[in-house]
Order: C-alpha cells, then sequence, then structure tokens
C-alpha cells in the first residue's frame, strides 16, 4: 500500500510531463509479465522530455539556471582536467573537500560532496532514514523532495505553507516519533521567500534531537536580507542540523553535478558512505574549485542578477502583482487560475517559464532583454 499523499506525487518536474503509471497499470501494459519493483516507486514520476513548443526557445527561464556561461578561467581547469578522462576521479574527493572545509572555515570532517544537490539529498536520506519512516517537508517546495522520499521507501508528511511561507509550527506539530529526517527551503523553491533567524531558532531549538533538520540553501548567495541566517555559520555547531550547498545556481555549473553538506561529523561520515562510488568527477571537482577561487568574479555576476530581481520585482508590483519577496534568482507570481495561461503566452514568445497550474507562475531572473519579454506579458494579463 502507498499512502495518499504518494499517490499525488507531482506527475512533472521543470515543466517536463510524466506519465505516472501505477504498478498494476503498467503490468496491464506490459501484459502482467514485468519483475515486481519496489511498491515504494509506484508514486514515483518517470520522466520524459516532452516538452512541446510554439516555435524556437529563446530563454530557458523554467529551471533556476544561471544565465551567465562559465568563467574563462574555470573553462580552462575543465579543458585541461578532460586530458585525464581515462581515469577515474578520486574515490574520496579529498582535495574538493579540503578546498570547501577552508573555503567555508568548517572542518573537513564535518563536509560530504555529491554529484549535485539533489544526489546529496539522497545521500542524507539514506544515511538517516529507515522503510516507513516519515519525511517532514514543506509544500509547495523543492520537486525532489516527495520524489527522493518515495525512491528511499520513506512516507512523505507534506505540511502545507501558509501563504508563501514555511508553516514552523504546523511542521513541528508534524514530526512524531517516526520521523527521521526534516527538510527546510530557505529561501523556498518555487515561493521565493526565505525564513528568519529568529523563527529557524525557534523551530531548531524545539526539534526533538532524533530529527535531522536538513537545511536546504541552494539560493544562499542570493539572500540579501541581513536576517536572514546563513546555516553554516549560524548552526554549524548543531548536531542535527544538515546544510545543503550546490554550485548548480550562483556558481553557474548545473551540468557538471556537483554540491555538499556541512553536518556533524558523524552526518557527514553517514553521507559519504551512502554516496554512489566516483559519483562526483574531477571535471565538476576542479571546476568547483576553480569557481570557488574566483568567488568575487563569480559574486559580481549574482550582484547582476539580484539588481535585476529587484527591478522586476519593483515593476510586477507597479503593474499589480501581489509578487513575493525574493531572496532568490527567481520571482513567484501567485497568478492561481491563470497561471497556467501565462505560462503558454511565455512560450509563445519564445520563453520557457514555470507555471504550476492554478497556484503561481516562477521565473527564473534571466538578462535583463530576456526578463522585459516576460514582464511585458505580464503587463498585459494585468490589464486584460
Ligand atoms: C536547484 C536546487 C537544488 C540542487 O540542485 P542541483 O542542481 O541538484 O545541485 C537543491 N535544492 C533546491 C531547493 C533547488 O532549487
Amino acid at each position: 500500500m502507498i499512502d495518499e499523499p504518494a499517490r499525488r506525487a507531482p506527475r512533472e518536474w521543470g515543466g517536463i510531463r510524466a506519465p505516472n503509471l501505477l504498478l498494476d497499470e503498467r503490468q496491464k501494459v506490459m501484459g502482467g509479465n514485468a519483475p515486481r519493483m519496489r511498491t515504494s516507486l509506484d508514486a514515483v514520476p518517470v520522466f520524459e522530455a516532452g516538452v512541446s513548443g510554439f516555435g524556437p526557445v529563446k530563454h530557458r527561464m523554467n529551471f533556476n539556471e544561471n544565465p551567465f556561461g562559465p568563467l574563462p578561467s574555470v573553462l580552462d581547469v575543465v579543458r585541461e582536467t578532460a586530458a585525464g578522462l581515462n581515469r577515474y576521479p578520486d574515490m574520496l574527493n579529498s582535495s574538493l573537500i579540503e578546498t570547501i572545509a577552508e573555503h567555508f572555515g568548517v572542518a573537513q570532517e564535518s563536509v560530504a560532496v555529491g554529484g549535485g544537490g539533489a544526489a546529496v539529498l539522497q545521500q542524507l536520506l539514506l544515511a538517516a532514514v529507515d522503510q516507513g519512516d516519515e519525511v517532514v517537508f514543506p509544500w509547495r517546495s523543492f520537486e525532489a523532495y516527495p520524489i527522493l522520499t518515495s525512491v528511499v521507501g520513506a512516507r512523505q508528511v507534506r505540511v502545507p505553507l501558509s501563504g508563501v511561507d514555511q508553516d514552523l509550527e504546523s511542521m513541528l506539530g508534524a514530526i512524531t516519533d517516526r520521523t527521521r529526517l526534516v527538510f527546510l527551503c530557505n529561501p523556498n523553491n518555487p515561493t521565493s521567500t526565505a525564513i528568519d533567524h529568529d523563527a529557524l531558532d525557534g523551530f531548531i531549538d524545539r526539534a526533538p534531537e532524533h530529527v535531522l533538520i536538513v537545511l536546504d540553501e541552494a539560493y544562499r548567495e542570493f539572500v540579501r536580507a541581513p536576517e536572514v541566517p546563513d546555516g553554516i555559520r549560524r548552526y554549524g555547531d548543531r548536531p542535527n542540523v544538515a546544510v545543503l550547498r550546490t554550485f548548480s545556481k550562483a556558481y553557474g555549473l548545473a551540468g557538471l553535478r556537483v554540491a555538499f553538506t556541512v553536518a556533524h561529523p558523524t552526518v557527514a561520515r553517514a553521507v559519504r558512505k551512502t554516496a554512489l562510488p566516483f559519483g562526483v568527477t574531477r571535471l565538476a571537482e576542479r571546476a568547483a574549485q576553480a569557481s570557488l577561487r574566483a568567488s568575487d568574479e563569480l559574486f559580481a555576476r549574482v550582484e547582476t542578477i539580484v539588481k535585476e530581481r529587484e527591478r522586476m520585482e519593483s515593476t510586477l508590483r507597479a503593474q499589480g502583482w501581489p509578487v513575493a519577496r525574493s531572496e532568490t534568482n527567481f520571482l513567484w507570481l501567485p497568478m492561481k487560475a491563470r497561471s497556467a495561461d501565462f505560462g503558454e503566452a511565455c512560450r509563445r514568445d519564445g520563453v520557457l517559464v514555470r507555471a504550476f497550474p492554478d497556484e503561481g507562475v516562477r521565473i527564473t531572473v534571466d538578462e535583463e532583454r530576456a526578463n522585459d519579454i516576460v514582464l511585458s506579458i505580464a503587463q498585459e494579463f494585468a490589464r486584460s
């Protein structure tokens, strides 16, 4: 048996539709001869790259990617490293872990890496959760949470947002003896808003010690509000907090797949055990190191994105949209019933945005020219 929330797992990710046939339906299709797969996978969608179009896509503003290509210094390192592709990467990723530990001022024993943030989240789940345990997370939030939770065979406990914000009181209330892990997404994808330090301190102080709190800071570098804490600095001494960071967003390495967690050494060690062998390639490792060396240059680009975000936010507000206050590289427009139509209208003009039907639209901040296309469509919608 799968529980009801699991049955309602998302059928698409990043706007890519997925058929979500349950096991019995699949067996019917296949004539009933298929080997039995784990029942927990019944709730997990299969992805099919089937984005139908209205002409060519000029701008991808639906994946929260960085619009800027890799820095020349980073590309040089990738090219040099490519000459060694006949060799396996360093299984322990010692050099990358050393660089990360030094850069963020933490102990190497507290760092574990993986092939992207989603992989690290899965490693954390595999490290902390047994079959049938409960995983509490806000909803709507990052689409990987329900999928990865089901993949490891745990029970999803979704706690609805309060408006655009994570409802920490209700999340605390949802924790039981069976809860092993809680995801907090700070700032939250897709609603773009962040939890401040008072609220987060309160949650972490009151959450039972047996529960691992995974603080997902995929967008940390875009946060400008001073009341939103840096999880690595503020909760570095808490044994039950694991902070997730990725090179996919601000560092612009989404295509290389590399991310890390900073956690208690016991947790970090367990997360290393659950990694796929050789899951972080040498290309990814070297590019991540080169990116940390070039942080000043990269953060100038992040600043450009933040300025564009602020421009878009105020333009949309002036148009009359109740746009959420973003601490990320995307905006959340709660367009409700008009969300899907807005998504289609953008697509007709060559821009992909992420529409969640009847909820809202998530728009990744791109370069000025691309952002202007979306702003003018929003203006038309505001008038009609
Ligand atoms: C993008 C994202 C990640 C990580 O993405 P990867 O590309 O797998 O590193 C993690 N959490 C959230 C909330 C994200 O939006």
